[in-house]
C-alpha cells in the first residue's frame, strides 16, 4: 500500500501535497485562471447549491489552484482545514472578524505587526469589541488579562521586530479558561520551526508574502484550524465578504513553497551565523536572535522552535544617526521594509514599520533608535558579513 501524504515527511509534503492532476496528466500544478464554472445541466447546478454534489461554483468562493496550495498547508501544519486570502492583513482581518461580535473581548500581544496592531487597536473597538494589550513575554500579564471571560486571544512569536517569544502552551490553557479561542500570527516562524496548533493554538494565520513564496513576488494570506470551525464560522465570511486570493497567486505561492525548506533552512543557518558574527563587531551594542544564549527566552524558544528563524535584529551605537548611517552604506543589503525574501533586507523599524505606533508604544516594545532589523536572504553568508563590516566601520 501506498504512504498517506499525510505520513511524508516536511519536504516532501512541500512538494507534493495537494497536487491534484487533470486527465492531460501535466507534472507542474495547473493554474485555473477562471472566475466561475458551468454545470452539466441545471440540475447538476441545483444540486450543487444545496450541497448534494461536491462541484466548484465561484472563485470567490472556492478555485482549484486555490484548493491544491490549501491541502498543501494543511499537510505542512497538520491542520484539518486552510483557506486563502488575497493578504496577510485580510487572512488576520477574516480570522478575527468571522469570530467575534460586539460586546466581546479580546487579549493581545502588544508586539504585533503594524496592522493586526491597528485592527486590535482602532478597528475592533469601533464596533463594540474590548482589546487589552499585554507584554507578549510577561505570564503574569498574561493572568491578569484573561482572569475575565474574553473571546479571542491575538499573539505573535516570535515577534516584530524584536524577535520576543510567547510561551504558547501556557497562554493557550489560559486563554481555553477564559472561553477564548487562540490566534497565532506565525510568519516569523514559518510553519516548518513552530506549528502553534500542536502547542494549543487553535487558528494560525500566515502572510503568505513573506517565507512561503520567499522571492518577493506576490501577496497572499492563510488561514488554518479544524474543519468545524472553519466551515461554520470562516467559511461563511471569506464566502460573502470576498478576500479570495487570486489563481495566478496562489499558482506562484505553490511553485515558491516547494523550496521552502531549503530556502528557510539556509536562511536560519545564515541568521544564527551571522548574530554570532555581529555580537562580536564594534559599534554593535546588542544582539537579539531566538536561540541564542543571550535572548532572555531562550529556553523557550528552544523548547516551542525547531530554529531561531531567518530574521536578526541589533542595535548600533548613535542612535538614529548610527542606524543610518549603517544602512546607508550597505551595498549588497537592500534597505526594505519586506522580509522574508531570498535577498537580504534591512529595516530600522523606528522610522518605518513602528513609526505610527508611536514613541511610548515603541519604547514598551524596546524598539530603541539604533535598532535594525535584517531579514537574511540566500546570498553567500560570507558576503553578507563583509558588507556588514564594511557598513558597521563607518562608524569609526
Ligand atoms: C507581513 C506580515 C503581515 C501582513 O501580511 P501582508 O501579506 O503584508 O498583508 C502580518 N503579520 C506579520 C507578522 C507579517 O510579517
Amino acid at each position: 500500500m501506498s504512504q498517506s501524504p499525510k505520513s511524508y515527511r516536511p519536504a516532501t509534503k512541500l512538494v507534493q501535497g495537494g497536487v491534484q492532476r487533470t486527465h492531460h496528466g501535466e507534472t507542474a500544478e495547473a493554474l485555473f485562471l477562471t472566475s466561475g464554472y458551468v454545470y452539466d445541466s441545471a440540475d447538476q447546478a441545483e444540486a450543487t447549491f444545496n450541497g448534494t454534489v461536491d462541484h466548484y461554483q465561484y472563485s470567490r468562493f472556492a478555485n482549484p489552484t486555490l484548493s491544491m496550495f490549501e491541502q498543501r498547508l494543511c499537510l505542512i501544519e497538520g491542520a484539518e482545514e486552510c483557506r486563502t486570502t488575497a493578504t496577510g492583513m485580510a487572512a488576520v482581518n477574516a480570522a478575527l472578524l468571522s469570530h467575534l461580535k460586539a460586546g466581546d473581548r479580546v487579549v493581545a500581544s502588544r508586539a504585533l505587526f503594524g496592522s493586526c496592531h491597528w485592527i486590535v487597536s482602532t478597528l475592533l473597538p469601533k464596533f463594540g469589541i474590548t482589546s487589552v494589550f499585554v507584554d507578549g513575554h510577561d505570564l503574569a500579564q498574561w493572568k491578569a488579562a484573561l482572569s475575565e471571560p474574553t473571546n479571542l486571544v491575538l499573539l505573535e512569536t516570535p515577534s516584530n521586530p524584536m524577535l520576543d517569544i510567547v510561551d504558547l502552551p501556557a497562554v493557550a490553557e489560559m486563554a481555553h479558561a477564559a472561553g477564548a479561542i487562540v490566534v497565532v500570527d506565525n510568519v516569523f516562524a514559518t510553519p516548518l520551526l513552530q506549528q502553534p496548533l500542536k502547542m494549543g493554538a487553535d487558528v494560525v494565520v500566515y502572510s503568505c508574502t513573506k517565507h512561503i513564496d520567499g522571492q518577493g513576488r506576490v501577496l497572499g494570506g492563510a488561514i488554518l484550524s479544524n474543519r468545524k470551525w472553519v466551515n461554520d464560522v470562516l467559511q461563511p465570511f471569506i464566502r460573502n465578504t470576498g478576500p479570495a486570493m487570486s489563481a495566478f497567486n496562489a499558482w506562484v505561492l505553490l511553485k515558491g513553497i516547494e523550496t521552502l525548506a531549503l530556502r528557510v533552512n539556509a536562511g536560519c543557518r545564515a541568521a544564527a551565523d551571522i548574530a554570532d558574527f555581529l555580537a562580536e563587531q564594534k559599534g554593535v551594542t546588542r544582539v537579539w536572535y531566538p536561540m541564542r544564549d543571550d535572548h532572555p527566552q531562550a529556553a523557550l524558544a528552544r523548547k516551542q522552535m525547531s530554529a531561531g528563524g531567518t530574521v536578526v535584529t541589533f542595535e548600533v551605537a548613535g542612535g538614529k544617526d548610527g542606524a543610518f548611517k549603517v544602512m546607508n552604506a550597505f551595498g549588497l543589503i537592500a534597505v526594505s521594509n519586506n522580509l522574508g525574501d531570498s535577498k537580504s533586507l534591512a529595516t530600522h523599524p523606528a522610522t518605518t514599520t513602528h513609526m505610527r505606533i508611536g514613541a511610548d508604544e515603541r519604547a514598551k516594545l524596546g524598539i530603541t533608535e539604533g535598532v535594525i532589523r535584517i531579514s537574511i536572504g540566500l546570498e553567500d553568508p560570507e558576503d553578507l558579513k563583509d558588507d556588514l563590516a564594511q557598513a558597521l566601520a563607518t562608524l569609526g
